[in-house]
């Protein structure tokens, strides 16, 4: 994961499984919800590119092998309250008060600080 990837939970908890590719650009693709005995997500991860022409110009692409990963909601519990631990910023909107599409993060009402979260 490049330091300039804004904080995701799923990318966070891949590149802590796959130490081995932290240097590459992984990023999840493709999510799908499991319920059963431990609910989570499967996730699946490929390296990722930003294509330089063409109509998707400046978009994200995706090369390679694909790895499959089974994401626990309390494994992305975990690491949404360490980010907001360890910066003291709401892990929703990062920091920046602001959501898409709306014009406050609705989880921290616009002031982008830490705040309880709910356990899974
Ligand atoms: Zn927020």
């Amino acid at each position: 994961m490049k330091n300039n990837e804004p904080f995701d939970p799923y990318n966070a908890i891949f590149f802590k499984v796959h130490p081995e590719l932290i240097d590459k650009d992984y990023h999840w693709c493709c999510l799908e919800s499991v319920e059963g005995l431990q609910s989570g997500t499967l996730a699946t991860f490929r390296e990722a590119y930003i294509k330089l022409r063409g109509k998707y110009k400046g978009r994200r692409g995706y090369k390679g092998q694909s790895f499959k990963l089974f994401i626990t909601d309390a494994q992305v519990y975990s690491v949404r309250i360490n980010y907001q631990i360890t910066t003291g910023k709401c892990v929703e909107c990062l920091g920046s008060g602001k959501a898409m599409g709306r014009p406050l993060c609705f989880q921290c009402n616009g002031t982008g600080v830490a705040h309880p979260l709910s356990e899974p």
